[in-house]
């Protein structure tokens, strides 16, 4: 009898034992997924979308059937696919095929593309995206209508800052959505008027965004199509295979479950809608179910504030570089607490924008009293970005279970400038991946693309390098991930942290199905030196995905 169990153990965490393998991926380093160990000679074998095995070569070779693909790794090292907690997906689709204003350094760089771009255009289209960054700029003036309307006369523009906190309109924008000196500011947003005239300078921020925003044509349900379908593809090749959508709308539900049904989706997604529309969500699942392994309702995501980049986040002291202005909360905090009870009450997940020390103290404060008034249960509030927080609220993370949903690569961008912006003092406590780890909390990672690159590899470069210098252990490392702990949150926090459940089965350690299986590269996690990781890691990923495993 017992020889039977050992072979039924040995069997057990095979689908299909002594069943021939769609594919093999040999002659590699294998890195399953575990922190603590380093990645191991040895071979992976997959069918019909699911890992049979991963072992060594020996193991594997049984898996060997006349139709089994066998792809060569060349000594490098095969990864789980990666998990982005906190994405823009179907805008980054969009955004790809839109003007790209992100590294234009100068103002006349930033027209220049504008006109180059506004000349593809029929005349009546809108040219929107182009993620624009002044801090490039030399003295950081914000752009105003007049540097564009003559090179776009005919194409409306309202075209975002890269945090999507403020935007720009030309006049035929600003008309088409009839705007004028008269427009009344709205709650929680800012338009940028000329100090003489009180003309509006075509800069729209936050809650006054929309007053543009919703003169926009809708994107056709084909147009919508073609952004996911490019967004996935740049997905696949940086080895994203699922990621958690971010302010999602009903048109994007609708976009990825028509994906899904054509059979094109390469990407497992949890849609996060608007808080406000708790009830809609919550009668949508009750009704219909929340989705499934594919394409699902993860919960609601609400904003608290707005961001540090345009002046937006809030924060208890004023700004260092504005005297008096300490940012704005895009909503009363007795809507966000009542939203935010009712959408527990009706369970489902709440993830909640939060940028500034004070809005993140807020969310922090409405996630105890809701939780000490509905009792314990699995609820995995987060907050998205928790980037800026006081001392004292560091702890509370761990201690409320609240997940930190965090996005390392925003301190390489905001890195540059923010601490010119919110002094030496709050900086100690800004990114503070490290801290939020060593007192409890489990942080979910992600890019916040299209704001920052979609590249787990760059987020990762940021949280290892850039973020031990902002947490202000300048030098001395506390701050400091490491790489196989980053690539972990990367890969877990789908199945867990981020509680998407996008990956079924037993979770955590192994890599579950084909679209879990993505990087090979020259070193392993804990080991070989960044550069040649990095782009080892990225040659890799190209290599394994054109030999078409997604
Ligand atoms: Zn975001």
């Amino acid at each position: 009898m017992r020889r039977h169990s050992w072979v039924g153990l040995l069997c057990l965490p095979l689908a299909a034992c002594g069943r021939a393998a769609d594919i093999v991926i040999r002659g590699g380093m294998v890195w399953t997924g575990l922190s603590s160990g380093a990645a191991q000679p040895g071979a992976v074998a997959i069918a019909a979308g699911k890992i049979l095995a991963v072992g060594d070569s020996a193991a594997i070779a049984r898996y060997l059937g006349s139709h089994t693909q066998v792809i060569r790794a060349d000594g490098g090292l095969v990864i789980p696919g990666l998990a982005d907690g906190h994405t823009h997906f179907i805008g980054g689709g969009f955004q790809l095929a839109s003007v790209d204003l992100r590294n234009a350094a100068t103002p006349q760089e930033f027209v220049r593309r504008l006109r180059e771009y506004a000349r593809t255009l029929k005349p009546g289209e809108w040219i929107t995206g182009g993620d624009w960054d002044h801090t490039l700029w030399p003295g950081q003036p914000l752009p105003r209508h007049e540097w564009i309307d003559s090179v776009t006369p005919s194409n409306p523009v309202f075209v975002s800052r890269l945090d999507g906190h403020e935007a720009l309109a030309n006049a035929a924008a600003m008309k088409a959505a009839g705007i004028t000196k008269d427009t009344p500011t709205p709650a929680g947003g800012e338009i940028l008027r000329d100090p003489k005239s009180g003309e509006p300078i075509g800069i729209f921020k936050d809650q006054a965004l929309d007053l543009i925003g919703r003169a926009e044509p809708d994107p056709s349900p084909e147009q919508r199509d073609s952004a996911l379908a490019r967004a996935l593809a740049h997905a696949a090749s940086l080895g994203v295979t699922a990621t958690a959508h971010m302010a999602a709308s009903w048109a994007d539900l609708a976009t990825y479950r028509r994906l899904e049904k054509a059979g094109r989706l390469t990407l497992r997604v949890a849609l996060y809608l608007p808080l406000e529309e708790w009830r809609a969500v919550a009668d949508t699942i009750r009704r219909t179910g929340a989705g499934d392994a594919w394409v699902r309702i993860g919960g609601l995501k609400g904003f608290a504030d707005g961001s540090a980049g345009s002046r937006t986040a809030a924060f208890f002291e004023p700004y260092a570089d504005s005297t008096g202005y300490a940012g704005l909360l895009q909503h009363p905090p007795q809507d966000l607490a009542t939203w935010i009870g009712n959408a527990d009450s009706a369970g489902l997940q709440v993830a909640v924008h939060a940028i500034g020390d004070r809005a993140n103290a807020l969310i922090l404060s409405i996630y105890d009293s809701v939780t000490k008034a509905h009792g314990p249960r699995d609820r995995r509030f987060r907050v998205e970005h928790a980037q800026h927080l006081r001392p004292q609220e560091i702890p509370v993370f761990g201690v409320l279970g609240v997940i930190p949903s965090m996005q390392p690569y925003h301190a390489i961008d905001d890195g540059r400038w923010v601490e010119k912006r919110i002094g030496p003092v709050r900086i100690r406590t800004t990114y503070a991946f490290r801290t939020l780890l060593d007192t409890g909390a489990k942080l979910a990672f992600g890019s916040d693309w299209t704001i920052a690159p979609l590249d787990p590899i760059a987020g990762v470069y940021a949280a290892v390098r850039v973020g031990a210098r902002a947490e202000g252990h300048r030098g001395r490392g506390a701050a400091r991930l490491y790489r196989g702990e980053c690539l972990c949150d990367l890969r877990r926090q789908d199945a867990g942290r981020a509680r998407s459940r996008l990956r079924r089965g037993r979770g955590g350690d192994r890599p579950q199905s084909v679209h879990d299986a993505a990087g090979v590269d020259q070193h392993g996690p804990s080991g070989g030196h960044d550069r040649g990781w990095e782009s080892g890691v990225r040659k890799a990923l190209a290599r394994v995905l054109e030999a078409r495993l997604l």
